[in-house]
């Protein structure tokens, strides 16, 4: 497969992997977290293995772009790692593995949220719905109207696990809608700062820079998390261009590598993006990288900890070679779902401006 692959890529096979938070403690963390975001400490670190001994050179972005446009040519195939949103877990957990393993990686940052207590709009439903479920939140004997029920009554019900619902409801709402439900059960639940959750912490500035001294690649992901695709051409440019100076204000890099949130872009946006100077964007298209491929829209695999956990529940090498070889997608097993968008179209299902989410873990089913 891996001969096949490489005869399809036109040379070497280049693999960008996508993580967005590796934890300590997963069992205890999937009781509290998105799961599709999640991968334990020691099953990143046997995915980094398993890529090794699958063939592959870890190699930086920059470099993966030069095998692609020709400036280099590879003597092995290559694999990128890469992680979305800044989150801290990164810093505490993938960072040391990384370190000692000699491995390269670059983090893509929503420079709005570096260095501040906020969460994200996901990470704050989910905790919301899970306090809620420990309450026994009755939604139709609440003053939840709208999408706050919407979103509550598939869950309380028990037809949808919360993940499911969050997965469903954040792929048709607009990020609005987002800010308006979890203030409708912030104040459902009576407020209090047990509501905002612990989990899901960001990285600070300091962090950051410490990794740069490291030689880790920082990359950015606009300033306050935004699918660019749904905004007008004066916040795109404001959204790349101001998160690309944040970060460069904060650490001493040239930040020249972008990731599309949600994994939607357009022409327009990557317009902007070579006229400020960046060098590439990736996606969350989970297809091959070709040599003399275009690196604006680079592909990725967006990878969890279950995408490794085999029938019997446990951890199987065989599956995580599958997933670096791409047997399902060669078996036509997987469906990468496409991230060009026409821009400022609408998601299907209403008044939908903007969604808050790179859970891409749908592309799996
Ligand atoms: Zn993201």
């Amino acid at each position: 497969m891996a001969t096949y692959r490489r005869g399809q890529s036109g040379g070497r096979r280049i693999l960008i992997v996508s993580y967005h938070r590796v934890v300590g403690d997963f069992t205890g963390e999937l009781q509290r977290s998105i799961p599709g975001l999640l991968i334990s400490q020691e099953t990143f670190r046997r995915h980094l293995e398993e890529a090794a001994s699958a063939g592959y050179a870890f190699a930086t972005l920059g470099e993966a772009v030069d095998v692609m446009n020709g400036a280099k040519v590879a003597k092995q195939d290559l694999c990128v790692v890469t992680f979305d949103d800044g989150y801290r877990d990164v810093y505490r957990y993938a960072y040391p593995i990384l370190k000692q393993m000699g491995v390269p990686a670059i983090v893509y940052l929503p420079t709005d949220f570096i260095g501040t207590n906020r969460r994200f709009n996901h990470d704050r439903l989910f905790h919301l719905v899970n306090r809620a479920k420990q309450r026994r939140l009755k939604p139709y004997f609440s003053t939840l109207t709208g999408p706050a029920l919407e979103l509550m009554v598939p869950i309380m019900s028990g037809r949808k696990t919360a993940s499911a619902a969050l997965d469903d409801f954040i792929g048709e709402h607009s990020a609005g809608a987002l800010v308006e439900v979890i203030g409708a059960l912030e104040q459902e639940l009576g407020g209090g700062p047990e509501l905002l959750p612990e989990q899901g912490d960001i990285m600070g500035w300091d962090e950051v820079r410490r990794m740069a001294q490291d030689g880790f690649e920082f990359g950015a992901h606009t300033l306050g998390h935004t699918v660019l695709t749904l905004e007008p051409r004066e916040v795109v440019e404001r959204e790349i261009l101001e998160s690309k100076l944040a970060i460069e204000r904060e650490v001493p890099i040239q930040v020249k590598d972008f990731a599309y949130c949600n994994g939607w872009y357009s022409d327009e946006i990557i317009s902007v993006l070579k006229q400020h100077g960046f060098r590439s964007g990736v996606t969350t298209e989970d297809l091959l990288n070709r040599i003399g491929g275009d690196p604006f829209t680079l592909k990725r695999k967006v990878l969890w900890e279950n995408f490794s956990i085999g029938m019997l529940g446990d951890y199987s090498p065989a599956l995580t070679g599958c997933q670096f070889d791409d047997c399902f997608g060669l078996l036509g097993m997987s469906h990468p779902v496409p991230g060009r968008r026409a821009h400022l179209s609408r998601p299907v299902g209403g008044n939908h401006l903007s969604v808050v989410l790179d859970l891409s873990t749908r592309e799996a089913t």
